[in-house]
């Protein structure tokens, strides 16, 4: 049975609707084991298309796929001094197998650092085996106390990529890269604009020389992690004796990278487009673009319709669109076209039986607008058009929001009033000071979320800290995050 109780509206109480539209649209349950979440058929298949996209992106740039251990020794976390502090206080450790007690018990892996470097150390012996470009498609466990669906949970998928090289020119040109291909595939795929940019120490991955990040702003005026590089310098190199020779004939460490962006991209899609009907999903990441629904009263208009819905469909598909005919009985049209809505379907067809005597279809947009009647004949490609539009709209949209919550050259009181009132993203001068920093953190919840790329800062750079006076080393970004 369709719930057919309307949403709560994301201005009544955002949270409330993130939790219903996840329920309402079926992209995900909770499970019998506390913090872990079941990833339902209708979010597995936004995972899906994500998936696809970024995978062939790794490989454009050169990477491949391989798969190592869920389980890592518990030494091997703590060869990184400053890795072991991160990660510890959430791992989950197994000590027990076939019913006795482990020699060395094992961590199920929160990312794969250690255990990756380890088999490096083994495959790497000269410069010419470099550098290594390798992806895991994998789950990480992090023990959470609290969590939320897709946002923050103790299990989730993810995507880490290990990479080696021989110089630090080459591991920061390949973090640098890694960055641009998220970038690109949350403007392009996701229709989610991002601010990127360097995070500081504090905001750094355990263990990295460097870490940047794509920040993305959702509607809530919360920022949203959305993806991170690193550059690993020689820490884990060094921790693993992952050593090669050099041109020169001496001997030297590599220089690593890592990278990743995990299940946390199907809630910040959410939250980016979402609206009070439920999900809207951008038409490239849809699992069905386009949804056929059949309109009929009596036996005989049933058997015409669905002939050319099912015909149209082929048709459709056959162009490369991914298309779905709806042809549940006992269920009113009206019923179909709201939960099809619920599930951010970019397209609805409609078709009764004086569209067929036309030759024409109705279609309905996701993103709202009048219906319009288009004739049959090349409907393939005036429906891709439809889609490149709506693709485009969304990223604009989305980014139009976010520049009218962004302040720029904030003082501090502004800076206050921004993060009491409506929250969104804070642009001001920093001094750099890890002791402001930790103190804006406790007094406000804000933390820096990135200082930003060159594209992303403000014309006028600021001259002093807007919270402490002192002259500002650079410009930070600002705001509450997820
Ligand atoms: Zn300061």
């Amino acid at each position: 049975m369709a719930d057919v109780k309307a949403l709560t509206p994301r201005a009544t109480d955002f949270s409330a609707w993130y939790n219903e539209l996840i329920a309402r649209a079926e992209l995900a349950d909770y499970s019998p084991v506390r913090g872990c979440m079941v990833i339902r058929p209708n979010g597995y298949a936004i995972w899906e298309q994500m998936q696809r996209a970024l995978d062939q992106m790794f490989k454009d740039t050169g990477h491949q796929n391989a798969y190592f251990p869920l389980f890592i020794p518990q030494s091997f976390l703590s060869r990184e001094a400053e890795h072991v502090q991160g990660f510890a206080p959430e791992t989950a450790v197994v000590t027990h197998g076939g019913g006795k007690e482990l020699e060395e018990p094992l961590v199920v892996r929160p990312t794969s650092e250690t255990i990756i470097y380890s088999m490096y150390a083994k495959w790497i012996q000269s410069y010419r085996d470099l550098p290594v470009l390798i992806n895991q498609w994998c789950n990480v466990v992090r023990w959470e106390m609290r969590t939320r669906l897709f946002l923050r949970t103790t299990e989730f998928l993810w995507q880490e990529g290990h990479t080696a090289h021989a110089t630090e020119e080459e591991a920061e040109a390949e973090t640098r890269q890694m960055l641009g291909v998220y970038r690109r595939f949350m403007e392009e795929w996701m229709a989610m604009p991002v601010v990127t940019g360097r995070k500081t120490d504090s905001e750094r991955f355990a263990g990295a020389l460097r870490t940047y990040s794509c920040e993305a702003l959702m509607q809530d005026n919360k920022a949203l992690q959305a993806g991170t590089s690193h550059n690993l310098g020689q820490n884990f190199a060094r921790a693993f004796e992952v050593t090669f020779q050099t041109a020169a004939g001496g001997v030297d460490y590599v220089w690593n990278t890592s990278w990743g962006v995990s299940t946390r991209l199907v809630g910040a899609l959410i939250m980016v487009h979402g609206d009070d009907a439920g999900l809207v999903c951008p038409p490239r990441l849809a699992q069905y673009q386009v949804v056929l629904v059949p309109i009929w009263k009596t036996d005989e208009e049933r058997a015409t319709v669905m002939a050319t819905a099912d015909r149209i469909r082929g048709e459709l598909v056959a162009a490369g669109i991914r298309a779905h005919l709806d042809a549940r009985e006992g269920m009113k049209p009206g019923a179909k076209y709201y939960e099809w809505e619920g599930r951010g379907v970019p397209l609805r067809l409609e078709i009764g039986p004086r569209d067929v005597a036309g030759n024409s279809v109705m279609l309905a947009r996701r993103t709202g607008g009048k219906k319009e009647s288009l004739p049959m004949a090349d409907l393939a490609a005036r429906l891709q058009e439809v889609m490149e539009t709506m693709q485009r709209d969304l990223l604009e949209t989305a980014r139009a929001r976010r520049e009218a919550n962004s302040i720029r050259g904030a003082t501090k009181e502004q800076f206050l009033a921004a993060m009491q009132g409506s929250g969104g993203f804070v642009y001001a001068g920093f001094c750099g000071e890890g002791s402001c920093e930790a103190e804006i953190k406790e007094q406000t919840k804000a933390t820096v979320r990135v200082l930003p790329d060159e594209e992303f800062r403000s014309p006028q750079q600021p001259t002093t800290c807007m919270w402490c006076g002192k002259p500002a080393k650079t410009e930070a970004l600002w705001a509450k995050a997820y």
